[in-house]
């Protein structure tokens, strides 16, 4: 990926490239989404956090329709996120998604893993989305693992893969939500580190996590959600120093 020579500070002046106006989401009677409002700028990092079940997972299902809205409005750079077709399918794979668990085919190798969606989304011819694979590969670390298949690599490598994968589709921003949370302690750490990279590099991002660390050195900015809304949002030193909101006070005291 190009080094990207915009300082973080300069963020706004680039643009905008990520708008949630007024979004409401409902699961049944459970309001999920309370009129949330957001603005992500182009090489912005956004952490996401807040108690479980607060909608943070629903909050980035919805950025990349992978649910629906009710109200309100998404535009990604500028075009507003449609319901269906295959502008959608496009428009997605301009998000790229790392999930939790990490969702890779079990019965294609690493390898295909991150040329398969280039080819059939991006329609790349196959060699050079081989070689643009091998180059992420390489550049999350396990270049070594291209030819194993999923269930043959640790869950730190498998997300590292996933991050590959995401990052072949060329996103414009990428949404990580909880990716370390079902790793063991010690494979953490590689896969945050591949994050910190990729913020350095420039790319726009929103991660849910609970690693507070990450946070407070690679967010611009922590976006705090209880309830389905967004109750505080702040730069991580006046977060983590001074919250404001009683929420962001309990939920701190637990965590911290
Ligand atoms: P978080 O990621 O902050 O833990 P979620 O967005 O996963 O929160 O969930 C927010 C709320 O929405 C929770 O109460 C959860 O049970 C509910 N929920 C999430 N997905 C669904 C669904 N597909 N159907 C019904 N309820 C859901
Ligand atoms: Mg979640």
């Amino acid at each position: 990926m190009t080094e990207v020579s915009v300082a973080k500070e300069d963020v706004a002046a680039t643009g905008d490239l990520v708008v949630l106006k007024s979004v409401n989401k409902h699961f049944g009677a459970l309001h999920v989404l309370q009129d949330i409002d957001l603005t992500i700028a182009r090489g912005e990092v956004v952490v996401v956090i807040g108690p479980s079940g607060s909608g943070k997972s629903t909050l980035c299902r919805t950025i990349n329709r992978l649910e629906t809205i009710d109200s309100g409005s998404i535009t990604i750079d500028g075009r507003p996120l449609p319901q269906e077709g295959k502008e959608l399918a496009r428009l997605r794979a301009d998000v790229g998604m790392v999930f939790q668990s990490f969702n890779l085919f079990a019965h294609k190798t690493v390898l295909e893993n991150v040329t398969l969606g280039q080819v059939k989304v991006r329609k790349a011819d196959k060699k050079e989305a081989e070689e643009k694979a091998r180059r992420l590969l390489d550049r999350v670390g396990v270049g070594a693992q291209a030819d194993k298949y999923p269930a043959q690599l640790s869950g730190g490598q498998q997300q590292r893969v996933a991050i590959a994968r995401a990052l072949a589709m060329d996103p414009k921003v990428m949404l990580f939500d909880e990716p370390t949370s079902a790793l063991d302690p010690e494979m953490i750490n590689e896969v945050l580190e591949v994050m910190q990279q990729l913020a350095r590099d420039g790319m726009t991002m929103i991660v849910v996590t609970h690693e507070m660390g990450f946070a407070r050195s690679a967010a611009n900015r922590v976006v705090f959600m209880a309830d389905g809304r967004i109750v505080e949002e702040a730069t991580p030193d006046q977060f983590f120093s001074n919250p404001r909101s009683d929420r962001a006070k309990d939920f701190l005291s637990k965590i911290l």
